[in-house]
């Protein structure tokens, strides 16, 4: 069941949301009926990593509940501050996987597209929060070199969408490079990591309908959300939009410790997700990034979660459970 939650805002643009995020731990505190004093929220950390959290997301926490699973998601704490061993900038290698700016070529016949540097939030856990994005924006002239690169590869079937989150791209950037890679014949499917439906639904408008609607290519979407509280009747309303439009909408996930390391939280995420047309693709181990190591899962947890979850739904309400390793051609399926 999708819950009802609070009364609709007033509409606005996803540009406006956007722009109107919140940066501000007192006004994040202040909204939430929360001392200031009471959130752990570092400036050290805010300023490796800025606060940002859009209306729309913050509408779903629970007021007065400082230990919120979607507040603890983007709340700069002074634990990310901590060096831990085996935790570092870059955990995937993937600046040795980056031919040319923008493109990411890790896996055999697919290849990942930076199409934006910003997100609409800031994931404390982010595996990208030290990537190197100056040197991954490209103009319009360097897209041509990550097209070139494409073009020259006959394996590569597939392009993803990542970012930062894509769709903080505009459309008419998004439109014309959809357009260029349909352009290319061995290009069989567009994937499109993001974030943004779920933090502001509104994303899902009409001019990115236009675009994705119109394209030639398999189309994917590749939700990213943790906790079934995020999740309410907007988010299910922009899911069926995508789906009214012939696109495909996955989930992955991150085990995330005191956010959704729990039976029963991540059944009632694999239901609330398939209510609202998403059917429940990956469920990540934390990726070792400096400044989360608060959030991991040891990797034996994160097995008998996965067999609880085995044990008490059908399977396709089961994600894969995996783990990315640097170097490795593909992620390795655990359990
Ligand atoms: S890239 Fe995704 S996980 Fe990372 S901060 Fe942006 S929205 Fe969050």
């Amino acid at each position: 069941m999708i819950p009802q939650g609070i009364p609709a805002r007033q509409p606005c643009t996803w540009q406006d949301e956007l722009a109107s995020a919140i940066r501000d731990p007192v006004e994040l505190a202040v909204r939430l009926d929360l001392d200031p004093a009471v959130l752990d929220c570092t400036p050290d950390a805010m300023a490796q990593f800025p606060l940002r959290v859009p209306r729309p997301y913050l509408a779903r926490m629970r007021r007065g509940d400082a230990a919120d699973p979607l507040l603890l998601q983007v709340l700069p704490t002074a634990r990310e501050l901590d060096q831990v061993p085996g935790y570092g900038s870059d955990p995937l290698r993937e600046h040795a996987a980056n031919p040319v700016p923008g493109l990411i070529h890790k896996y055999h016949g697919r290849v990942l597209l930076l199409a934006s540097p910003a997100c609409a939030i800031h994931c404390r856990y982010c595996f990208r929060r030290h990537f190197d994005y100056a040197a991954n924006t490209p103009g319009r002239q360097q897209w041509h070199q990550a097209l070139a690169y494409i073009r020259n590869d006959p394996s590569i079937a597939e392009v993803i969408y990542s970012g930062g989150d894509p769709l903080a791209a505009s459309d008419t950037m998004l439109a014309w490079l959809t357009g260029q890679i349909e352009a290319i014949p061995q290009v069989r499917r567009l994937r499109i990591h993001t974030r943004l439906p779920v933090v502001i639904p509104a994303r899902i408008d009409q001019a990115l309908l236009h675009w994705l609607g119109s394209s030639r290519l398999g189309r994917t979407l590749v939700l990213h959300i943790n906790h079934a509280n995020e999740i309410d009747r907007e988010v299910a309303a922009a899911v069926q939009r995508l789906r009214d439009c012939g696109v495909t909408v996955l989930n992955q996930s991150v085990l995330l410790a005191g956010i959704n390391d729990c039976g029963e939280r991540l059944v009632e995420l694999s239901e609330r997700l398939f209510s609202a047309g998403i059917l429940p693709y990956y469920l990540h181990l934390l990726d070792p990034v400096a400044g989360a190591a608060h959030f991991a899962v040891t990797r034996e947890r994160a097995i008998a979660l996965h067999q609880g979850l085995l044990a008490r739904l059908p399977g396709y309400l089961v994600p894969r459970l995996v783990q990315e390793l640097q170097g490795h051609p593909h992620k390795l399926p655990l359990g």
